[in-house]
């Protein structure tokens, strides 16, 4: 499998119509002091920004920007660009939010966990691979 079919895998879910994104908000990464969040001054611009090493999320953010909303309503939340570290907060953000119907009828709960592909991420096994003869 691809390695983009495999991150668009850890990062959405298409699988009935209510269409599931993983997303984080950088606001809890700002709040873990995670040391993973980075800033840098744009030698150019002299605008501040900030960003994930790991590009868990990929945008660059103006931390400016990212202040005053914070100050506001929030900054809100950035869709995964890949499978999260253990440590990250991500949710689940659902694009359509309608009355119950088959095709909304969720069938892949494991979604809201965290990915088994992601690094640290448990694998799951059969154990009748073990027993199976070669
Ligand atoms: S590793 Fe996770 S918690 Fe840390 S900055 Fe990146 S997204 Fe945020
Ligand atoms: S509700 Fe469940 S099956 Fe439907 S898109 Fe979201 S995670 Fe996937």
């Amino acid at each position: 499998m691809g390695r983009t079919v495999r991150r668009a895998e850890a990062t959405e879910c298409r699988q009935c119509l209510t269409y599931c994104d993983r997303v984080i908000a950088p606001a809890t990464c700002a709040q873990q002091q995670c040391p993973s969040l980075y800033t840098y001054d744009d030698p150019l611009s002299g605008t501040r920004y900030m960003g994930c090493t790991h590009k868990v999320f990929a945008t660059e953010i103006d931390v400016a920007l990212f202040e005053q909303a914070e100050q506001a309503k929030g900054f809100g939340s950035l869709k995964l660009a890949r499978e999260p570290l253990a440590h990250c907060r991500f949710s689940v953000e659902r694009a359509h939010e309608r009355p119950r119907g088959e095709e909304f009828h969720c069938v892949n709960r494991r979604f809201a966990d965290f990915p088994d592909t992601g690094p640290g991420g448990l694998k799951a096994f059969d154990l009748r691979d073990g027993l199976r003869s070669e």
